[in-house]
């Protein structure tokens, strides 16, 4: 039996399954709830030490904002107002009991919350509030955690990084999961680890319930092709490894191309920069040979907080990143939220239907200070590091919608030089083309701006009218769908009549295939997360223009997503 999800950790790996069901190992003693988050905090922290140790830096990044999110007295005050509803005579198990559930319930709408926003790295955080949920409430309910006592393939509805990092060494040899995405800490993690992860399989657990995950099962996972073999034959198991070995020396190949400008066989150059969504992400693009960031997410700045950052404390993150990059240019994503992806601290009435809501640029109009602060806040580190700030705007659906984006830049920067404060003489601007109105008005928007880039993730969504985050939808929202990849060239063909640059900085400039087809478009900027560099950046080396141009034509003309593909996979390599 083959199940197929998205691979999200390279390799193959074979094995018994060990199935998470967050089931219990043992009993220790019940605690309160402030000192069973006393107790997970400090478990967390032990966690990230050991980590750390290990040279995995990031993984310890996770655990010691976990360690923090466990202390956050916000979610500690919600527990605690629901726990006044456990009965006075209660005995003390059934109020251990009463607590562990209500500790999970708090967690899971919290996460609920942040998991439906549209942005992945955001939306992934929710898996870091249920694990410290989840944690705490075994705490409060005495429990342990059940692990593996043999090396193991994790299957599991969703894998706790916090549960994966305390697995023995050697006994995690990769991971299925029926949730999660690409950018879930458990991939990450996976990534870290240097094992393969299989994500978003559906129909999973309920393989495993009936008799797939009973007894010594051995289970096959493709990292690269997103598939879960169960049971596999000898010959599956022959064509796995072969596939494996293969990967290796590619692997090695791309890596060692780092620091090489991104371009094709015949030297077409082909920008390679980064998405990223904190300062610490910096280090990780520039050692996959990132040419700069194409996409700063800097709404991480404005969550997760009571009041707005100021602006000398966005300045101060800002300008960490500029000097990371150096002469590297860097695009700062003005604050992209409202909608469905709330601040609390403004205070955005609900909507019927967020993503068309008031959410990016819009914003502007009801909280002009907080984006003027921002911009001043970018600014100000531009003329610290002697870089000039690149801004772009999200959300752009109207030649209006830049007239006011300019009028604001404007007013922010004549600010700066009333208060004396030096800034460059000439900041560029950029709009996200991810409206289809925006494509469609492309040449009049090309007058009036510095640069496009397009964001296939909300292209897609509007161009075929499903919503990114719909699960059913998930397979049918393909950015290779033609007509979205239509939307792409009439951008192009817009920036051309004032040769203005465009760049692609949704998920589909991170797929090799995607990468091909956008470079055959006209596209001369991609911008990805760091982990997709290398792939790209090797694949491209391989192809002359002239074909990639056909292969683009082609796609273009093409009826379905699935034609696109098909006659991708049939092409045989250059
Ligand atoms: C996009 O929409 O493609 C994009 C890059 O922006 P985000 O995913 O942050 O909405
Ligand atoms: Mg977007």
């Amino acid at each position: 039996m083959e199940l197929a999800g998205v691979g999200a950790a390279p390799g193959i790996a074979v094995g018994p399954i060990w199935r998470h069901s967050g089931g219990s190992g043992g009993r220790r003693p019940v605690l309160d709830l402030r000192a069973a988050a006393e107790l997970a905090s400090g478990e967390l922290m032990a966690l990230a030490a050991r980590v750390r140790t290990g040279g995995r830096d990031a993984d310890a990044g996770i655990f010691e904002a976990q360690a923090l999110m466990a202390l956050d007295p916000l979610l500690l005050d919600a527990i605690d107002a629901r726990a006044a509803e456990i009965t006075r005579a209660a005995s003390d198990s059934e109020r251990a009991v009463a607590l562990e559930s209500i500790v999970d319930e708090v967690a899971a709408s919290t996460a609920d919350t942040l998991a439906a926003l549209p942005d992945e790295t955001l939306a992934a955080r929710a898996a870091d509030v249920r694990d410290v949920g989840a944690r705490i409430a075994r705490i409060v309910g005495g429990r342990t955690i059940e692990l593996p006592d043999r090396p193991s393939i994790a299957v599991a509805d969703d894998l706790p990084p916090s549960v994966a990092a305390e697995i023995p060494d050697g006994r995690l040899l990769g991971v299925a999961l029926e949730r999660g995405s690409a950018t879930s800490h458990a991939a990450i993690l996976a990534r870290g680890l240097g094992i393969p992860a299989v994500v978003g399989v559906r129909g999973l657990m309920a393989a495993v319930s009936e008799g797939n995950g009973a007894g010594p099962v051995t289970v096959a996972l493709d990292g690269d092709a997103g598939r879960v073999v169960f049971r596999p034959s000898d010959g599956e198991l022959r064509r796995l490894r072969a596939a494996e070995v293969g990967r290796h020396a590619a692997g090695a190949e791309a890596r060692a191309l780092r620091g090489q400008p991104g371009q094709t066989a015949d030297g077409q150059s082909i920008a390679l920069v980064a998405n990223i969504g904190r300062v610490e992400d910096a280090a990780r693009a520039l050692e996959a040979g990132a040419e700069g960031v194409g996409l700063f997410r800097t709404e991480f700045l404005f969550v997760g907080r009571r009041s707005a950052p100021t602006e000398d404390e966005q300045a101060a993150a800002y300008r960490k990143v500029l000097d990371a990059f150096g002469e590297r240019p860097v695009v700062f994503r003005l604050i992209d939220v409202g909608g469905d992806k709330p601040l609390p601290y403004l205070r955005l009435a609900p909507e019927p239907n967020p993503f068309l809501g008031v959410r990016g640029i819009r914003l502007v109009h009801e909280h002009r200070a907080l984006v003027l602060t921002q911009v001043r806040a970018i600014a100000r580190a531009g003329a610290e590091a002697r870089s000039m700030p690149r801004f772009m705007a999200p959300m752009v659906a109207t030649v209006e919608d830049v007239e006011m984006v300019r009028a604001m830049l404007e007013e922010a920067l004549a600010g700066l030089d009333r208060d004396g404060l030096a800034r460059a003489q000439y900041v560029e601007l950029g709009i996200m083309i991810e409206v289809p109105s925006a494509a469609l008005m492309a040449a009049e928007l090309a007058r009036r701006v510095d640069f496009f880039s397009i964001g296939s993730n909300d292209l897609t969504q509007y161009v075929l009218a499903m919503d990114r985050t719909h699960p059913e939808l998930a397979a049918a929202a393909d950015a290779l769908h033609p007509a979205v990849l239509r939307a792409i060239r009439a951008t192009v063909a817009g920036a051309r009549t004032t040769g203005i640059e465009v760049a692609v900085c949704g998920e589909l400039a991170g797929d090799p295939l995607g990468s091909l087809i956008l470079a055959g478009l006209g596209i001369r900027a991609l911008s990805m997360d760091a982990g997709r560099l290398d792939a790209v950046r090797f694949e491209l080396r391989r192809w002359l223009m002239a074909d990639l141009e056909r292969l683009a034509a082609s796609a273009v003309a093409a009826g379905s997503a699935a034609e696109v593909r098909a006659s991708m996979g049939s092409r045989p390599a250059p």
